[in-house]
């Protein structure tokens, strides 16, 4: 359909935050899940500054869209200008989607639950029970964490290159959900040990993400036990060098192709009150990979 019958007067708007924004490719999900759905609904992005963050939410709010996702580096500052937000979302300090009920803000976090959605689906096992070595202590460490523990995994070792900010996660975790979180230095003996106890590892770091392809977080003497499963968030490109590693020894891999489409679905969902069809979220998924 042509964009000049496709937008009305009618069209409501969802928009997506944050700087560089250009990368993104939650307009074409979005975009392709209103046209299935028959919805008439546009998603547009708009890069912010920084200095710009309050105004552009009251821009937004006054303009009434019906939402916005919000993006690398507001995921936290947005959180002081949101009327309300989620107990996960507290926990998490990390608001992605945004709700605009009659000129209030709610704030989620689906980047978690779409991770732990696209993690259980693709890998085909749980976190309860299990130990996990997350590496990286940024933003999606802390969401991914913090939901891992809620998913009453036994140990949670996050890894990190400034051990200050994995101790931070750690405390966070111990002191609001339980005594299972563990912080260790990337470049240490402990990190092997752990990385090598773990059941589960996750990569949240941007390394071997394209174009740098050739970048791995782990030592290229690492080696991974068949029985691991390794999941890196990054889905540029689809096999990274750490998961082609892991898959030489064995392993089941999984990269952050469905966590992408499965956190974007769940944020449709909360915006438009719908339930997306499995069917429906399975041919997105297909249409978005020539985007990437
Ligand atoms: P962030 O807050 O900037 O954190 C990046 C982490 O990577 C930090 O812990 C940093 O360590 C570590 N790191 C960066 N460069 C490193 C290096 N050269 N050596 C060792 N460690 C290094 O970023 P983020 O927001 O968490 O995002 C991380 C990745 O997740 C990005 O690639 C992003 O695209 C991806 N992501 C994917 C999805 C999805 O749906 N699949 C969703 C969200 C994010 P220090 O603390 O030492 O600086």
């Amino acid at each position: 359909m042509d964009i000049e019958s496709m937008v009305t007067g009618k069209t409501r708007v969802i928009g997506i935050i944050g700087n560089p924004i250009e990368h993104s490719i939650s307009p074409q999900l979005h975009n392709t899940l209103s046209r299935q759905l028959g919805l008439n609904i546009i998603y547009v992005p708009f890069k912010v500054e920084g200095s710009d963050l309050g105004c552009a939410v009251k821009g937004l709010k006054c303009l009434n869209v019906l939402g916005f996702n919000v993006t690398i580096p507001y995921k936290e500052s947005i959180i002081s200008y949101l009327d309300e937000i989620t107990e996960e979302a507290e926990l998490m300090g990390s608001v992605n989607t945004v709700k605009n009920i009659e000129g209030k803000l709610f704030g989620f976090n689906t980047d978690a639950r779409g991770f732990v959605q696209s993690f259980t689906k693709e890998a085909k096992a749980t976190f309860k029970d299990k130990t996990v070595a997350i590496i990286g202590a940024g933003g999606t460490a802390r969401a991914l964490a913090v939901k891992i523990a809620l998913e009453e995994s036994r140990k949670i070792y996050i890894i990190n290159r400034t051990l200050q900010k994995a101790e931070e996660i750690a405390s966070r975790i111990n002191d609001k959900i339980g005594n299972v979180a563990l912080a260790v230095n990337l470049d240490s003996k402990e990190s092997t040990l752990a990385l090598s106890e773990a059941d589960i590892l996750v990569n949240t770091t941007p390394l071997g993400m394209y174009p740098d392809t050739e970048r791995t977080p782990l030592n290229k003497d690492f080696r991974f036990s068949k029985n691991q499963i390794v999941f890196d968030v990054i889905y540029n490109p689809r096999k990274t060098l750490f998961l082609a590693r892991a898959e030489e020894c064995g392993c089941t891999i999984v990269n952050g192709f469905g966590m992408l489409i499965s956190q974007g679905i769940q944020a449709y969902e909360i915006w438009t009150d719908t339930k997306i069809p499995s069917t429906l979220s399975e041919q997105v998924q297909d249409l978005l990979l020539k985007y990437i």
